[in-house]
């Protein structure tokens, strides 16, 4: 009994010694439009540009470098300060003609409407569940097809400017499958918006949800648990499309990267403060 309490002790003081001596690594590219992983935080949040981030129970948090991220960024960790480069992106532009042109100039009838989507929208990408830690499983794609629109190209609709793109599109027959890029829980489904038509946005934890738009319908509900790989819905040209695809969207507390970031493997680093 003693001893095995002896050896209790012990190995609980092995395992903080471990925790403390874990260096503060960053893995992904530091480069606009990126989500990154950091291990090794001691403290429950980190800040990025004075912005705070949640930390879970291991040490690890996501960053995600906006699509129109400075090039030097500041992250405090444990009261430390890292600064970052972040490297440009060349954000190209796409011209899109033959959109209906009550999407493009909408008319004072729509503005409840695109009010209503804004706020459904807005509510699921400001959710932050540290409880769920669902974006360690990984990612895949949702559905293959051609790219036909990148993430955060300045995009011309019938001649006139607009917001730059806040996800990726895919093109792919309408009633094609769409799969949940990764385990989590459905936040809004359906909802036959006037931009995103109808929508799934599953939330992966601790701020990362993934975005799936202009679906001909939904087939999950509010809810509802997926895991990676699970049918959500069919491909459709709902809302604001000119033909049937899938718009793929990544957010991190409601700031949109390139959801293909979340694919590829990360190198990391250890960081140094210049402290
Ligand atoms: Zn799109």
């Amino acid at each position: 009994m003693r001893s095995s309490l002896i050896y209790l002790i012990s190995a609980l003081s092995v395992v903080f010694w471990a925790a403390d001596a874990k260096a503060l690594s960053l893995c992904g590219t530091l480069k606009q439009g990126e989500v990154l992983i950091g291990h090794g935080a001691l403290s429950k949040s980190v800040t990025l540009d004075g912005k705070t981030y949640p930390v879970n129970k291991d040490g690890d948090f996501l960053l995600v470098l906006g699509r129109d991220a400075p090039s030097k960024v500041t992250l405090s960790v444990d009261g430390k300060n890292y600064d970052l480069a972040v490297a440009k992106q060349d954000w190209d532009i796409q011209s899109i003609k033959g959109v209906e042109q009550r999407k493009v100039t909408p008319l004072a009838a729509d503005e409840a409407e695109i009010l209503r989507e804004q706020k459904d929208v807005k509510e699921a990408l400001t959710t932050v569940d540290t409880d769920n830690q669902s974006w360690q499983d990984g990612f895949v794609l949702p559905i293959d097809g051609t790219i036909s629109g990148n993430f955060g190209n300045q995009r011309i609709f019938n001649g006139i400017p607009k917001s730059p793109h806040t996800g990726t599109d895919i093109a792919a027959t309408e009633g094609s499958e769409v799969k949940a890029a990764g385990n989590g829980k459905v936040l809004l489904s359906g909802g036959n918006y006037f931009y995103g038509g109808n929508m799934v946005i599953i939330d992966h934890g601790l701020g990362l949800q993934t975005i799936y738009m202009h679906l001909q319908k939904a087939t999950v509900k509010k809810g509802d648990e997926v895991k990676k790989g699970d049918v959500v819905g069919l491909v459709g040209k709902t809302g604001r499309a000119t033909g049937p695809h899938l718009h793929w969207g990544a957010s991190f507390n409601n700031i949109r990267f390139r959801p293909h970031s979340l694919l590829e493997a990360k190198q990391c680093i250890i960081l140094e403060s210049k402290d």
